[in-house]
């Protein structure tokens, strides 16, 4: 298919439009015109690269574009390589940030919840990013973790909150620790997001609310390969999901 049309479709399917984001969703660079095999991966690296390449991928989708809002503008060092590499050997990259954390079917947050078992019940904060949902009883906060460790295949931090026990969950995958007072005021038990940051652990111990951080590639990996598979049985592309660890 043309990437103009794959650009096209992508964008309608995770209404682009409705997203203020901080870095451009859709083709960031462009390479050939035809697509036929498509590379998923979360960020785009130049490891990623290399391999969709070596793969013979026409276009590469990821979750982590470039020319984020703030970031130098200039094409130097890491930068530059990455995007020589993909210029010199055609290959096109999309990249789908917010729309893809948030699609109600193929997203991050819901991708992950059905893996966890989590039925979603609401969104919270600035553009609906936050999901808040219930584990359908009363599970061990172990439980939980271990459930988690399972899914992601890592060790998640655990901080306790004041109970053992975890009903009502809120969830955010990726670099999301910065809604977890907003999640504590939802009068959850439990706040799941990628990262952690220092504060983290005296508000989960202050409010009572248990926080986990489960890694942020490690939460933000099912969005990408769930769009991935879309397309390819949409349009009978050849996609392959390259899984590069990263601990963070
Ligand atoms: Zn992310």
């Amino acid at each position: 298919m043309l990437l103009r049309e794959l650009e096209e479709y992508t964008g309608q399917l995770l209404v682009v439009e409705r997203y203020r984001d901080y870095c451009p969703n859709g083709v960031q660079v462009e390479g050939k015109s035809e697509v036929t095999r498509i590379a998923t991966g979360v960020t785009a690296s130049l490891e990623l690269i290399e391999q969709a390449e070596a793969w013979g991928a026409d276009a590469i989708l990821v979750h982590h574009g470039y020319f984020w809002k703030n970031e130098e503008a200039s094409l130097r060092g890491v930068k530059r390589n990455r995007i020589a590499r993909l210029l010199s050997r055609n290959i096109s990259l999309l990249a789908y940030h917010l729309p893809l954390d948030s699609h109600e079917l193929l997203g991050n947050n819901v991708q992950l919840a059905k893996r966890l078992g989590v039925t979603p019940t609401g969104r919270f904060g600035e553009q609906d990013i936050g999901w808040i949902g219930t584990l359908g009883g009363e599970w061990a906060l172990a439980e939980l973790a271990l459930r988690l460790e399972q899914v992601t295949c890592r060790l998640p931090i655990l901080v306790q909150g004041g109970k053992g026990t975890v009903s009502r969950i809120a969830w955010c995958t990726g670099g999301a620790q910065n809604l977890f007072q907003q999640a504590i005021d939802l009068d959850v038990d439990v706040f799941i997001t990628g990262e952690a940051s220092e504060p983290c652990y005296h508000l989960a111990k202050e409010s009572g609310v248990a926080f986990i951080a489960a890694g942020h590639h490690a939460t933000e990996r099912y969005g990408v390969q769930a769009l991935g598979e879309h397309l390819s049985q949409k349009f009978g592309l050849e996609h392959r999901y390259f899984d590069l660890d990263n601990p963070i």
